[in-house]
C-alpha cells in the first residue's frame, strides 16, 4: 500500500516484511505499506533505512506494481521492519516538487505557456515551456505570481478520482494515458494537477521560488529554478562569492561590475603599453646585434645568436628587423627555460644566398629533433632541449 499518498509527512513507520526479493544484484524488500516513494512521474526514489540496513533505492516493479526497496545488505530483522525516510532529503523534494506545480500554473496563467516536461534530481530541478519567445519580463511576471501563491498559504490536498469522472475537473494538463484511478494534486483555488508525488500540504513551507537559468531549445524554454531551502542555501553561496570579490576589491556590492570593468579596462591599456615597450626594447637589441654581423666566405653577412628569454614571436620580430638590409643572414636561437623547449628562426634578405630551410633541417637533425621548415628565405622549428652552448655550436657550424 502507497502510504505516500495519502501522507506525505509521516518519516518513521513499523510495518511487515511480505516479500524477500531480490532487484538489479541487490537484496529487496516489499511491505505491507511503506511511506518510501519510489522513482517515478519525474520525482527521485526515496532514501533511508528499514532497521539498520540502508535503502539504497525504491522501485516500482512492473510486473504487479509492488515496491520494491531495494538494500544495501541482506534482510537480517525479522518479520516487521523499522522504516526511516531520509527525511531532510525527502522534504527538499517536497519543497521543489510542490514549487514546479506553482510555477507551471503560473506560467500558464500569465504567459500561456505549458509545461511539457519536469525534471528533479538532488541538485536541479527544470521545467520545459512550449514556448520559446518569453522576455526577461514574462519570467520576472510568472515568477512574482509563484511567490504570491507560496505566500497565500493555500491548502495542497491529494485526491484519488476515478478515470471516468475525469472530465468533472479542470486539470491543468491532461494524463497521457487511461488509468483506472488517478490522484489529483488541489492547491486551492490555483492548480490542480494528477500528479502521484509527495507534496507540502500548504504553500508556504515551499519558502520561495527563484528562476535562476533560462536556456532556449529550438520552439521551447527550459528554466532552472530553486525553491524553499534549495534557494536559500544558493543565496547563502552567491553571498560568500560576493564577499571574497567585494573584501578582494574593497568595494561594496554595486561598485563591484564598474570596479571590474575598469579593471580590465587598464589591463588591456597596460598590455598595450608593455607590447609597445617590447618592441621598443627589440629594436635596440636589433640594434645591438647589427654590429656582430660577419662576412662569410660566399659574400654574405652572417649573424648566429643563442638568445634567452625571447618568444617565437620575439625571435620573427628580430629577425625581420636584423635582415632588412642586404645581404644578411640572421641564424637565432632561443633556449628552453622553466619546462619549454628551444626555438629556431633563421631568415636572411632575400638577396643574401642560402636555403633556410636546408639550415634548419640540418639544425634540428643536430638537435635531435624533426619539427619544423620553411623556405628557402625563412624557416622555424624547434621541440629540443639542449643547452645554450651546445646550440650556439651548432648554429655557427652550420655556414
Ligand atoms: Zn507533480
Amino acid at each position: 500500500m502507497r502510504a505516500y499518498y495519502t501522507d506525505s509527512y509521516t518519516a518513521e513507520f513499523t510495518a511487515p516484511i511480505t516479500e524477500i526479493t531480490e532487484q538489479d544484484g541487490r537484496p529487496a524488500v516489499v511491505l505491507g505499506h511503506t511511506y518510501f516513494y519510489p522513482a517515478s512521474g519525474g520525482q527521485p526514489a526515496d532514501r533511508g533505512w528499514l532497521g539498520e540496513t540502508a535503502v539504497v533505492d525504491v522501485q516500482i516493479r512492473p510486473s504487479d506494481g509492488a515496491i520494491l526497496h531495494l538494500l544495501a545488505a541482506d534482510w537480517q530483522g525479522g518479520e516487521l521492519a523499522h522504516g526511516r525516510l531520509d527525511w531532510p532529503r525527502r522534504w527538499d523534494l517536497m519543497q521543489q516538487h510542490t514549487g514546479q506545480h506553482i510555477l507551471s500554473q503560473a506560467f500558464l496563467r500569465t504567459a500561456e505557456a505549458e509545461t511539457i516536461g519536469f525534471h528533479l534530481n538532488e541538485t536541479t530541478c527544470t521545467i520545459d515551456l512550449d514556448r520559446a519567445n518569453l522576455s526577461e519580463a514574462d519570467l520576472a511576471t510568472a515568477e512574482a505570481l509563484a511567490n504570491e501563491t507560496v505566500w497565500r498559504n493555500l491548502p495542497v490536498t491529494a485526491h484519488l478520482v476515478d478515470w471516468a469522472r475525469l472530465d468533472e475537473f479542470p486539470l491543468r494538463k491532461r494524463p497521457p494515458k487511461d488509468y483506472a484511478q488517478l490522484r489529483l494534486i488541489e492547491i486551492g483555488d490555483f492548480d490542480l494537477s494528477a500528479c502521484g508525488g509527495t507534496h507540502v500540504a500548504h504553500t508556504g513551507e515551499v519558502g520561495l521560488i527563484k528562476l535562476v537559468k533560462r536556456e532556449k531549445r529550438g520552439d521551447k524554454m527550459r528554466l532552472e529554478f530553486l525553491c524553499g531551502g534549495r534557494a536559500v542555501a544558493a543565496y547563502g553561496r552567491q553571498l560568500a562569492i560576493m564577499g571574497g570579490l567585494i573584501a578582494e576589491l574593497t568595494t561594496a556590492a554595486e561598485g563591484l561590475l564598474p570596479n571590474i570593468q575598469k579593471l580590465r579596462g587598464e589591463n588591456k591599456q597596460l598590455q598595450r603599453q608593455l607590447k609597445a615597450a617590447q618592441e621598443q626594447l627589440l629594436g635596440f637589441e636589433a640594434e645591438a646585434l647589427s654590429s656582430q654581423f660577419v662576412p662569410t666566405a660566399a659574400g654574405d653577412s652572417l649573424l648566429t645568436a643563442v638568445l634567452p628569454h625571447k618568444t617565437p614571436a620575439d625571435l620573427r620580430q628580430l629577425a625581420t628587423a636584423l635582415t632588412a638590409v642586404p645581404p644578411r643572414i640572421a641564424l637565432l636561437a632561443t633556449v628552453g627555460e622553466a619546462g619549454a623547449t628551444g626555438f629556431l628562426l633563421f631568415k636572411r634578405h632575400p638577396q643574401a644566398g642560402g636555403d633556410m630551410a636546408a639550415l634548419l633541417k640540418a639544425a634540428l637533425g643536430e638537435l635531435g629533433v624533426q619539427a619544423g621548415g620553411g623556405t628557402a628565405v625563412q624557416a622555424q622549428g624547434g621541440g629540443f632541449t639542449a643547452s645554450a652552448e651546445r646550440v650556439a655550436a651548432v648554429l655557427s657550424s652550420l655556414i
